[in-house]
C-alpha cells in the first residue's frame, strides 16, 4: 500500500485511512510512507488506520537525503516514529541519493539498526552504480531492498539493476506500478485485460509482480480499487499474455 499524496489534506483524512484499513483487512499488510508525504500527514494517517493493530503491518518509511546525516538521521527517525506513534519501523530507507556520504548514513542506520528504532534499512532510486558503490561500503552490504520506479511504461531498471539484485538474492520494491493511474486507463493495455475478464490496473500490477522477487505498492484512496488491487496479486500471467504485454510495452 502506498500512501503519498496522502495526508495532505484533512478533508481526505477520513477516506484515505479507511482505503488502508481496508488494504490491511485485505492482507496488503507492507506500508510505504515517507516523512516527505504531506511533510509528515501521510504518517499520521498511517498510525490512525494501525490503531490497536500495529502488528498488523509492516511499516516502510522514508528520510529526506538531506536529514541522513549522523546527527539528522535519529532526529528525523524519532519525529517519524512519533508521528507513526509506534516503537520501530520495519523498513527505513533513504528516499533519493544525496549530498551527505552514504558511509554516513549507513552508519546512522546501523545504529538505528542497533537501538531497536528500525528493524532494517534500505535505500530508494539507485542506480546500478550507486548500489555498487553502496556495496563496497562498510556494512552496505546489510541494504535489504532498493525501492525504484518500475511498472509496464518504465522497463529500464530490467537492463542492469534487476540482474544486479538478482543476483544478491535482493528483493527490489516497484513504486508507482500502475504508473500514477496512467495505466489504469491506457487503450490498449485495457482492452487485453478486457479479453480476460480483468481490469488494466490489475494487469499492469501482477506484470510487477510476476517476478517473486519484486513487490509493488500500488497506491489508492478508493476502497473499490483498493480490492480491485489485492485482487491483482491472484493472477498468473500466461507465457501469451506477457509476449502481448512485451509488445505494446516493449523493454
Ligand atoms: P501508483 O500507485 O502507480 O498510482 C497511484 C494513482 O493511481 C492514484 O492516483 C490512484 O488514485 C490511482 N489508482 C490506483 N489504483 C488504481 C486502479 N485500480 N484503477 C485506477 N486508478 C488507480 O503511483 P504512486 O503513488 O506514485 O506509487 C505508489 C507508491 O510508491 C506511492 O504512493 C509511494 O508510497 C511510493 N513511491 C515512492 C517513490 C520513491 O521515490 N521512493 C516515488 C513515488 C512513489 P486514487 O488514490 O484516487 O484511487
Amino acid at each position: 500500500l502506498g500512501t503519498w499524496r496522502m495526508g495532505e489534506s484533512r478533508a481526505d483524512a477520513t477516506r484515505e485511512v479507511a482505503a488502508l484499513v481496508l488494504g490491511l483487512d485485505l492482507g496488503m499488510t507492507l506500508i510505504d510512507t515517507a516523512e516527505m508525504y504531506g511533510e509528515g500527514g501521510a504518517e499520521e494517517i498511517v498510525a490512525k488506520a494501525l490503531q490497536g493493530r500495529r502488528d498488523d503491518a509492516f511499516i516502510v518509511s522514508k528520510v529526506y537525503p538531506q536529514n541522513a546525516g549522523a546527527k539528522s538521521a535519529p532526529a528525523a527517525c524519532e519525529r517519524s516514529l512519533k508521528r507513526l506513534r509506534t516503537d520501530r519501523i520495519d523498513l527505513y530507507l533513504l528516499h533519493w541519493p544525496g549530498s551527505i556520504p552514504i558511509a554516513e548514513t549507513v552508519e546512522a542506520f546501523e545504529r538505528l539498526r542497533e537501538a531497536g528504532k528500525i528493524v532494517r534499512w534500505e535505500v530508494s532510486n539507485f542506480d546500478t552504480r550507486a548500489m555498487r558503490s553502496l556495496e563496497a561500503t562498510k556494512n552496505g552490504g546489510h541494504c535489504a531492498t532498493n525501492q525504484v520506479l518500475y511498472n509496464l511504461s518504465e522497463r529500464g531498471v530490467e537492463f542492469d539493476l534487476l540482474p544486479w539484485c538478482a543476483g544478491r538474492q535482493m528483493p527490489v520494491m516497484a513504486y508507482s506500478p500502475v504508473n500514477q493511474g496512467a495505466l489504469a486507463t491506457h487503450r490498449k493495455l485495457s482492452a487485453l485485460a478486457a479479453a480476460h475478464d480483468v481490469t488494466a490496473a490489475q494487469l499492469a500490477l501482477a506484470w510487477t509482480m510476476r517476478d517473486p522477487r519484486v513487490i509493488t505498492i500500488p497506491k489508492s484512496s478508493t476502497l473499490a480499487r483498493v480490492d480491485e488491487n489485492r485482487r491483482a496479486a491472484a493472477l498468473v500471467l500466461t507465457p501469451d499474455v506477457t509476449r502481448q504485454l512485451d509488445g505494446l510495452f516493449p523493454p
